[in-house]
């Protein structure tokens, strides 16, 4: 199936409109074939990582004299969403890496500029650990230590969801440096290879979607950081982390769009093909709507989403408000196609001999991560306010 094919955003650049036909034929032709195999065995080949590395893909936010590309926050959305269509967990393998080279870069210095070169080596695989089991929409509040010694740190604590867990060789950690009450502006971010001493991978969830994606939680146990392996200022990185959100919930709303177009793709092809009552399921009107309303939600949600990205892009001060619109729309609307792709198919939308039902098993997570939807609308209804005194002055 080669699959509809949506002409937004309308005003890629020539150079964007390459890209996405390059990582549009690779996922196509060398991930989509393994997507069900992916789920079932609850692992991604080692050999299609190392070919996304070789892509480039690792190293789109990287800047170019550390051997990256530098690539725009909407050239970045291109290759998500493109591997996000033949499956989510090739964009979650990538992704990380993505928003840990925003950290780096947000945060400069010594340690930053050698991990940057790093993440840009074909293969190398990252993971951003900040939520933990009792910190998660409140994320400042979390209570791995991070206590002073002699030339660098000792890190304890338990991290919880961390995206790569399982196979990442460099973890950005999220630990106190201050005290709780200090809550924000008491973290600090530190560089841990997945081989130190006292880092354990504890558990990898068991997870409804997404199961190619390993989730661990991870066990920080006297694990010694050397100053080198700091990033940025002390009791900065909180506020690294979540500039880095506002670039990648963008990110996160066209892996959840890529899954909605595959679904919806799918959706069509059998359509014209399923026949009931003497002709094709997609010549009644019930289904025309139920499609239509399909497409009138993922082309809105495509184009905010895209809207988004460029805004991130100039540096806009409505990037935030429109990166929480753009995570939350989206996502949403991917969570309602991908259900209605399986009403399409009726019984055979329900059992694994079609991609639908995995498709809406991997996208419910987008509604969850990054921000739950809860958390971006108390984003967007906080901006609401300070712009409603500002009318009034108040
Ligand atoms: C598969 C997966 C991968 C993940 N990957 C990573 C990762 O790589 N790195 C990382 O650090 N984290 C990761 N996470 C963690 C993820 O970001 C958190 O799960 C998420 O932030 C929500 O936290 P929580 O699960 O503790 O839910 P809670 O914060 O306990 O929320 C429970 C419910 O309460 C609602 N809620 C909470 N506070 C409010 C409020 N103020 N107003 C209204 N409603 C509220 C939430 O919206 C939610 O519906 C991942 C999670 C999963 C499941």
């Amino acid at each position: 199936m080669t699959g509809f094919s949506s002409s937004l955003p309308t005003w890629l650049d020539d150079e964007q409109r390459v890209f996405r036909e390059t990582v549009r034929t690779f996922a196509r032709r060398e991930i989509q074939p393994l997507a069900a195999e992916i789920d079932r065995t609850e692992t991604f080949p080692r050999s299609v990582i190392d070919k996304m590395g070789q892509l480039g893909l690792f190293s789109l936010a990287i800047p170019e004299e550390f051997g990256g590309t530098d690539a725009s926050v909407v050239t970045q959305c291109i290759a998500l969403e493109e591997l996000a269509y033949a499956t989510p967990v090739a964009s979650l393998i990538v992704s990380p890496s993505l928003v840990m080279s925003l950290v780096l870069r947000y945060a400069g210095g010594e340690p930053s500029a050698r991990c940057l070169k790093r993440l840009g080596d074909p293969g190398v695989v990252a993971a951003v650990a900040l939520s933990e089991p009792g910190a998660g929409s409140d994320s400042a509040s979390i209570s791995t230590r991070a206590e002073r010694v002699a030339g660098g740190y000792i890190l304890n604590g338990r991290k919880q969801w961390v995206t790569n867990g399982g196979i990442a060789d460099v973890f950005c950690i999220f630990a106190r440096t201050g005290s709780t009450e200090d809550r924000a502006h008491g973290i600090t971010a530190f560089l841990v290879d997945s081989g130190a001493v006292g880092f354990t991978v504890a558990k990898l969830e068991n997870k409804m979607g997404l199961r190619g994606s390993t989730t661990a939680e991870c066990v920080l146990e006297q694990v010694y950081v050397s100053d080198e392996n700091v990033v940025g200022e002390v009791g900065k990185g909180f506020g690294y982390v979540m500039r880095a959100f506002d670039v990648t919930r963008p990110m996160m709303a066209v892996v959840a769009l890529g899954i909605a177009q595959a679904a919806l793709d799918a959706a069509l092809v059998y359509s014209t093909e399923r026949e009931q009552f003497g002709k094709p399921i997609g010549e009644f009107q019930g289904m025309q709507f139920l499609l239509a309303d399909m497409a009138i939600g993922l082309e809105s949600a495509r184009a905010i989403t895209y809207e988004a990205a460029r805004l991130a892009d100039l540096d806009s001060p409505d990037t935030t408000f429109f990166a929480s619109i753009s995570k939350s729309y989206a996502t949403d609307v991917a969570m309602s196609v991908t259900t209605d792709a399986v009403q399409v198919f009726g019984g055979y939308g329900y059992v694994n001999d079609f991609p639908v039902e995995r498709m809406m098993r991997d996208a419910k997570i987008f509604q969850i991560f990054e921000g739950t939807n809860q958390i971006q609308r108390m984003i967007i209804g906080r901006q609401l306010g300070r712009w409603a005194r500002e009318v009034n002055g108040s």
